[in-house]
């Protein structure tokens, strides 16, 4: 019995597809050794994967950042994908793909010699964000962001993503907005956006935040919308002095903060930039 989980859910371990209850990884596996190994979470909706292209675009990247060869080709990702809708039975889920570097003899060092690496891949139950949720928003607290430097990495190292979000559930929020020497970095699983003056605001692209795969989207959407966007480092004090704060994830889509440390944001209610971008993301959802 694993919590929170239907064991008999088809999972892809290593070519195969087998029950969730009877998928095992060894001891030694460097991803459980050494948080050695990389992920990627896609939305689906009705069947269809959202962004895929890019989702399998940010894989390669993660792979090639910790020099691992790819697994699959993009047809075989596809393929799996594909296949892990079909077999979960639920056409709006999220399906989540992780790559280790594999099995060996416990040493930091790479392998010296070749190791297949694991790869697995499960489909998740998942609702995008209700009516009520993305009239409700969400609520967060600043923090000092304490994690590494390559976020840019979708890394399953994910000990500092994990304290953050936990702060985010000791001080009953929703999310966590970090910032690094008195600048904005991201959220503990999501970007953070400002909206100030009529202006979209994000964090530059670097080693200290994740691209979200809405970052690119969100740009997209801005610009068909007529909204200027600055992608440039924003302080603290812009983010507490923002007319709307957004939030972007796979499993959030786009959402508005209503509250930050307590405070209203802006008026308190979501804004005007964030219900022309939300727009923009149901059109391309109802497009797929
Ligand atoms: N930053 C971090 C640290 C994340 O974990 C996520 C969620 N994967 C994001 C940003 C948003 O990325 P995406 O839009 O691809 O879900």
């Amino acid at each position: 019995m694993i919590p929170g989980v239907p064991g008999d859910s088809q999972v892809y371990l290593n070519g195969e597809f087998l029950r969730l209850d009877e998928a095992k990884v060894s001891v030694l596996d460097r991803g459980f050794i050494f948080g050695d190994g990389i992920y990627e979470v896609v939305p689906v909706y009705n069947g269809n994967a959202f962004r895929m292209a890019e989702h399998l675009d940010r894989l390669d990247r993660s792979l090639a950042a910790l020099r691992i060869a790819s697994p699959l080709d993009r047809a075989g990702w596809i393929d799996l994908v594909a296949e892990l809708i079909a077999r979960g039975g639920m056409p709006t889920c999220l399906i989540y793909l992780q790559v280790t570097r594999g099995v060996y003899k416990r040493d930091h060092a790479f392998p010296p010699e070749p190791v297949a690496p694991t790869v697995f891949g499960m489909a998740s139950a998942w609702s995008p964000p209700s009516a009520e949720q993305r009239a409700r928003g969400i609520s967060a607290i600043g923090i000092p962001d304490e994690r590494w430097l390559h976020c840019e990495i979708k890394s399953v190292s994910l000990l500092g993503n994990v304290l953050a979000r936990q702060q985010a559930v000791d001080a009953h929020v929703d999310e966590v907005v970090q910032f690094r020497d008195g600048y904005l970095t991201e959220g503990s699983s999501s970007n953070i956006w400002v909206v100030s003056q009529g202006k979209l605001l994000a964090p530059p692209k670097n080693n200290l935040i994740l691209e979200g795969i809405r970052y690119g989207l969100l740009g997209e959407l801005a610009a068909e919308a007529g909204i200027p966007f600055e992608a440039r480092r924003i302080t603290r004090e812009e983010v507490e002095r923002a007319d709307e704060l957004l939030v972007t994830s796979a499993t959030k889509e786009v959402l508005p903060i209503l509250s930050l440390d307590g405070k209203p944001v802006g008026s308190g209610k979501p804004g005007p930039v964030y219900a022309q971008l939300r727009a923009g993301y149901d059109a391309r959802i109802a497009a797929l």
